[in-house]
């Protein structure tokens, strides 16, 4: 069974170093986050299996590279400086701020207050300057030297069109992937990092013949189209996503984006929120190469609603040998988010399981123990409250109240929700300075690692650690330089971590959290026979390895060979 909950994830993520919370010694700012030593590892893995399946395994795609800041020409042709908006309503109750295109009616979805402001429109993208600028917005000069941090990689590729179709000698059909980040000063980002303001995409332009060109044999840009949704939603399945969760939606004529002709996103089944877009892949016809280019049939101009653009020095277009003529390719874009993609992994891995039933002498202190937390928790709160000058008071009544009824609804359920409660004392704000939750912190961890397996089945290829390395006994020299020498040994060509730090068990269930594939024990027989145990993550089966094979078969279970 996948996540329960976005929650488990988010515990998960800072607990183990895959993301923390961006700018959090000073409260954090909105929906912006750091990716952790495990978190650029798994981040870097989705990126690698993207571009070998979208760049080395085809022969006709070539990789690049663009500025995140380019000229704002780029944005006033491509469209986005008059349309990459969204509706925006204020409730005038609760103030609190709603995209208008998800509101199912005309409610505050807060506080259910019918008092929302008229939509207006608001841009999304971030804007900046080029040079030293003091001048006030919306002035001749300010104008000159505004930029925008792209919200999509996309425009870079077209802005390059002709320099890798040129310099490689490409031929039409042929296509342009890009990697990087794209910013979007989104109105409502939230549930973790499926909408963040800082994010990263992975995208495909493929340039493909206009209609009026196709000949027998070759594909229609509806062919194209329909090929790279099957070979994109094939590439999310062969890492790992259940097909159950995951599915194809057009989408319909009110929802497309300007340029669109059609459009099909690929939605994954997140717990807490449903189905959201991991993907969209677009036709985007000519519209794109034809808003930058400067001679433009007016005929294509009033199909394509575009204005004469004579900012442009360039005009896209390509010479077609076959055909002897000369047009501006049509495109199909497959946009997926590295940062989105990320989560839905996570997700689909996650898995919790009670290995171990506790012992009614390891459980009945600690229910005595939380029955005092909550008792204790419940005296402060009553302090607090009886302090009228609330920036005066030591605690929060209300967090407080909030963090004793999910402790007591959780301590109902134990054993099963001893990692709950683990997070619950970590992370709650009215579990703060609260002396005897912080003493009961320490046991409750260490009796859910002991009892509930977390095991993230991650596809091997998306793993952050590749193999963890033990010695079965740490003050044994001849055991310690084996284990290093491995180390060693597979550390140029994967993610290897040696740990020492605790007993086997506990050693496998830490690795198991992280997804792990594989930890290697070096014990005594391996000083008799030179072979370790290789113990697999989701099995759990254990066989023994000479440790000269031991290479060769780890690069070839990885996907790494
Ligand atoms: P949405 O409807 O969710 O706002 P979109 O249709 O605007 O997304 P696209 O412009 O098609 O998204 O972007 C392509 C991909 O980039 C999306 O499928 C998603 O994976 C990713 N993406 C877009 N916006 C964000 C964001 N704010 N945070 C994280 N990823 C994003």
């Amino acid at each position: 069974m996948p996540a329960r909950s976005i929650e488990q994830i988010r515990n998960l993520c800072k607990r183990r170093g895959f993301i923390f919370p961006g700018s959090a010694a000073y409260g954090g700012l909105g929906s912006f986050w750091d990716y952790g030593p495990l978190g650029v590892e798994m981040l870097n893995h989705i990126k690698r299996a993207w571009w070998r399946s979208t760049v080395y395994e085809r022969d006709d795609m070539e990789g690049l590279d663009s500025a995140i800041i380019t000229s704002r020409k780029v944005w006033q042709h491509s469209g986005h400086e008059a349309t990459f908006s969204d509706p925006l309503v204020d409730c005038k109750k609760c103030r609190t701020r709603h995209r208008a295109d998800h509101l199912t009616s005309n409610v505050c979805p807060k506080c259910g207050a019918a008092d929302l402001t008229e939509p207006r429109r608001f841009n999304l993208m971030f804007q900046s300057h080029v040079g030293p600028v003091e001048a006030s917005p919306g002035t001749e000069e300010e104008l000159a030297s505004r930029v925008y941090l792209r919200p999509e990689t996309a425009q870079g590729i077209f802005m390059n069109f002709k320099h890798v179709q040129n310099s490689l000698r490409r031929k039409v059909p042929f296509g342009v992937a890009q990697i990087g980040k794209a910013f979007r000063n989104e109105i409502t980002p939230g549930n973790f990092i499926f909408r963040t303001r800082e994010f990263e995409q992975m995208e495909i332009e493929f340039f493909i013949k206009p209609p009026q060109f196709v000949k027998d044999g070759d594909k229609t840009d509806e062919q194209w189209h329909e090929e790279w949704i099957s070979q994109r939603y094939n590439w999310w399945l062969s890492l790992g996503i259940d097909p159950s969760r995951l599915r194809k939606r057009a989408q319909d004529k009110a929802e497309l984006a300007h340029y669109a002709k059609a459009t099909t996103d690929l939605e994954y089944l997140f717990p807490d929120f449903g189905w959201g877009e991991v993907e969209g892949i677009a036709n985007r016809t000519d519209f794109d190469l034809s808003a930058h280019s400067r001679d433009v049939p007016e005929a294509d101009l009033a199909r394509l609603k575009l204005e004469k653009n004579s900012d442009s020095t360039e005009t896209f277009d390509y010479f077609d040998p076959d055909a002897k003529a000369r047009y501006i390719p049509w495109v199909i874009e497959p946009s997926a988010g590295v940062t989105r993609a990320m989560l839905a992994f996570l997700c689909e891995a996650y898995h919790e399981e009670l290995v171990k039933e506790p012992t009614p002498a390891e459980v009945d202190p600690l229910k005595a123990e939380i029955d005092a937390v909550v008792k204790n928790a419940e005296k402060k709160k009553k302090e607090a409250e009886k302090e009228p000058d609330q920036t005066k008071r030591k605690h929060d009544p209300a967090a407080i109240a909030a963090f004793t009824a999910a402790l007591a609804e959780m301590a109902g359920r134990l054993p099963q929700s001893l990692l709950e409660i683990d997070n619950l004392l970590e992370d709650h704000a009215g579990a703060q300075n609260l002396e005897p939750a912080k003493k009961l912190k320490p046991k409750i961890a260490r009796l859910a690692e002991d009892c509930v397996r977390v095991v993230l089945r991650l596809h091997p290829a998306l793993a952050p650690v590749k193999v963890a390395i033990f010695p079965l006994k740490k003050n044994e020299p001849a055991i310690v330089d084996i284990g290093q020498r491995i180390t060693r040994q597979l550390a140029p060509f994967m993610r290897v971590q040696y740990d020492d730090s605790a007993g086997i068990g506990r050693l496998y269930r830490r690795q198991d959290e992280i997804g792990t594939p594989f930890c290697i024990t070096v014990d005594f027989q391996t000083l008799e026979d030179n072979t370790v145990t290789l113990r697999e993550r989701d099995s759990m089966q254990q066989t023994r390895v000479n440790i000269a094979d031991l290479k060769h078969l780890l690069m070839q279970r990885l996907h790494l060979a």
